[in-house]
């Protein structure tokens, strides 16, 4: 039996004991399809069954244990509404009772469990009904002549997460019969060394300490996840992961790519050009990026900056090195309206330097597209700025240096990998205004170098943030009216949400109906949406920029980028319907100068507390990365990456927001581990290379070890 140990551990769970087909079903859809996946289910938490005691001493509370015989045991009516429930009356030598109800239930089978004189065992948390005490839906465990007192109590029990027709005790019982089954075959992975350094806990000890916890660690350790069986667990299961990641990373280190030795004279002609000096911030990430290009590796840089920043110069001025060089240089935008803005910037910063440059989007056709795709293949054309037209079939460039992706949280992982094609040993430069927070990033992003750019241009003030109800939109109009009169323009954003989109445009319809009625003749009012032609959209974007409309009523289409900096309002209505980072992103738009700006939320009485906890947040703080821990507390790590599209594995123990410093360790022992054994040769890695090959099986190009 112990001749392939390892191997058993594959196991399908049908054949443990006590799991037929439509257990093994069930079990499946929880991910769970051999022995060893049973072996790594979670405990959520743990049931403190170590002590039992008298009724008499009973105090509501969590996890309270108690032994009695059955007093009464039927069908009884709760509350006002006459509510029908089951109910049986416990009572033990102390002479006390207790009750406990079942709101759900199936009368003959509880009926039958709990007959008058049965001796049960209860568990769960007591609270106070009048001045009795009573369980709701406890554990229970009726005692019989196989099954005495110290089968049930006097243990710590996990409390595993479930599914549709699995129950707690039956996951109990199977993770027991495929422990005294299996786990001879649960080995230790890392080396000696590693274990010494780390101190991690022996692997067997760990599962046996995570499903069968002896009675004298801590309950909170247990529940906190913090015991050392944990810390092993977490350790490896991040382990792998960054091993992964320094794998991906030594391919780019490997990787031939392209030298643009420094240009200061082009980098000198930029920074005349500016009307503005650059920050600090500027200046430095720009010299690591400039430092990174002249290397002849492939750069795989994330510039992250809060919105505002000032990120497009810092990309020109990484653009300008490859184009001295005779490269090309592409850069990529979510939106065509982007994509429009950053080419009428470029141009105004280029028209010095004489630097040929295009835009392509789907809205650029016939001969002009043409005549950029030909200038493009055949090297005349050095810069362009699109959309993911430029990832299109029958897009070639003659010798692409660089891409520029911007606010990348808009692109899939596809199509970022659809334009790297274009250029195989191209630098790389991605830019996000959604700042991730720290774990994440060495999570996500942990095979790419980090710019952070901590600072916005001066003189800006930080944006007033109100939220308001309809009760308020006479007040919001005067506010709106006055600062037009200043000269300033304003943004009203409305959210577009695709099911209903005829519904929505119809809402930014009528608003902006209302307003002209309130704002014309004196002001000028122009809607903007996601469904226009393309070169309208332009002429209302052009207009707005150039000040020749006041109010631009929108869908969300302005979220991202957009950059006019005498806009001072920004209106969202229906606040709550946004998602934190949209709404960071859209009150981005204004503040971008000296001008005092304001942000009014306007959202309906009735939210989630989900929306009314972002709203909040909204008021409390314009810094991008509070947003961005908050945000990813809300909705979790999986939501906030979008795990599917992020390619990493989903994580069984770990926890992005709690177990920051394990992840540090993890990274940094993994990426070592790399530098020495790089493909993971020696014969001390084997099991490790093993290991890493099951985990990310499919997810990782890993030619080199495999
Ligand atoms: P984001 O990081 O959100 O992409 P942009 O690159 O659009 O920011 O820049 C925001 C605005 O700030 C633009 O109008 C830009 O011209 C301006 N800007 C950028 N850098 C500076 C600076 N150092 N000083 C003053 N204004 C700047
Ligand atoms: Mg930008």
């Amino acid at each position: 039996m112990n001749e392939h140990p390892r191997h058993l551990l594959a196991t399908p769970v049908q054949y443990v004991k006590g799991v037929g087909p439509v257990l093994a079903g069930i079990l499946a859809k929880m991910g769970i399809l051999t022995v060893g996946d049973l072996f790594h289910i979670v405990p959520q938490r743990y049931l403190d069954r170590r002590q039992v005691l008298p009724i008499a001493t009973l105090a509501p509370g969590p996890d309270r244990t108690v032994i009695g015989n059955v007093v009464a045991s039927g069908i009884s009516f709760l509350g006002r509404r006459r509510k029908r429930i089951y109910e049986i009356i416990l009572e033990d030598e102390s002479s006390a009772r207790v009750s406990a109800k079942w709101f759900h239930f199936h009368e003959k089978y509880l009926k039958e469990k709990f007959a008058l004189g049965t001796k049960v065992v209860l568990s769960g948390e007591v609270t106070a009904f009048g001045n009795a005490y009573h369980y709701i839906h406890p554990e229970t465990d009726v005692l019989t002549a196989e099954k005495g007192l110290a089968d049930i109590a006097g243990k710590i029990l996990p409390v595993y997460p479930l599914t549709e027709g699995l129950y707690q005790k039956t996951l109990r019982k199977i993770v027991r019969n495929a422990w005294d089954t299996y786990h001879q075959s649960i080995e230790p992975v890392f080396p000696e060394a590693m274990i010494e350094e780390h101190q991690l806990a022996d692997p067997w000890q760990c599962l046996q300490e995570l499903h069968f916890p002896s009675p004298d660690v801590g309950i909170e350790l247990l529940s906190g996840g913090r015991t050392i069986a944990h810390r092993t667990l977490i350790f490896e299961e991040f382990f792998f992961l960054e091993l992964g990641m320094a794998l991906r990373r030594q391919s780019v280190v490997e990787a031939v790519g392209i030298a643009s030795p420094r240009n200061d004279q082009i980098h000198e002609l930029l920074l005349k050009a500016l009307p503005f000096t650059l920050t600090p911030a500027q200046g430095r990430v720009i010299a690591e990026i400039r430092a990174d290009l002249e290397r002849p590796r492939p750069m795989n840089r994330l510039l992250q900056g809060d919105v505002g920043s000032g990120k497009t110069v810092v990309a020109l001025a990484g653009a300008l090195q490859v184009i001295a060089n005779g490269h090309q240089v592409a850069i990529m935008a979510p939106t065509e309206i982007l994509a429009e803005q950053h080419f009428s910037t470029l141009t105004a910063f280029l028209a010095p330097l004489g630097i040929p440059h295009g835009l392509l989007t789907s809205s650029v056709k016939g001969v002009e597209r043409e005549e950029i795709m030909r200038r493009l293949s055949t090297g005349e054309l050095p810069l362009i700025v699109g959309t993911h037209a430029l990832i299109q079939e029958g897009v070639t460039f003659a010798k692409l240096g660089l891409i520029v992706v911007d606010e990348q949280h808009r692109f899939g992982v596809l199509q970022r990998a659809a334009l790297k094609e274009k250029g195989k040993h191209c630098d790389l430069l991605i830019m996000t205004a959604t700042p991730i927070p720290r774990t994440l990033a060495l999570t996500l992003y942990g095979d790419l170098d980090v710019s952070v750019l901590d600072e916005l241009p001066p003189g800006r003030k930080p944006i007033i943030t109100k939220l308001y109800a309809e009760h308020l939109r006479e007040k919001l109009y005067t506010g709106i009216r006055h600062e037009l009169e200043r000269g300033r323009q304003i943004y009203v954003v409305y959210p577009l949400i695709e099911e209903s989109e005829k519904v929505d445009l119809k809402n930014a319809t009528d608003m902006a109906e209302e307003l002209k009625k309130v704002f014309e003749p004196d002001y000028r009012l122009e809607l903007l949406h996601g469904r226009m032609k393309g070169d309208s959209k332009e002429r209302v974007m052009a207009d707005f920029k150039a000040g020749k409309i006041h109010v631009l009523v929108a869908t969300s289409v302005v979220e991202v980028g957009v950059d006019v900096p005498n806009a001072s309002v920004m209106v969202i209505e229906h606040a709550e319907r946004f998602g934190l980072s949209q709404l960071h992103q859209l009150r981005g738009r204004v503040g971008r100068s000296e001008h005092q700006s304001y942000c009014i939320l306007m959202a309906d009485y009735r939210q989630s507390d989900d929306a009314k906890r972002r709203l909040e947040i909204m008021v409390q703080t314009t810094d991008g990365f509070k947003i961005a821990e908050e945000d990813l507390a809300i909705r979790g790590p999986g939501e906030f990456i979008g795990t599917r599209q992020s390619g990493i594995p989903p994580f069984r123990i770990g926890n992005l927001a709690r177990d920051v410093a394990i992840l540090s360790k993890a990274r940094e022992a993994a990426f070592r581990l790399i530098e020495r054994d790089p493909r993971l040769k020696a014969p001390e890695h084997a099991k490790i290379r093993q290991e890493l090959i099951t985990r990310w099986s499919g997810r990782l190009n890993l030619a080199q070890v495999s």
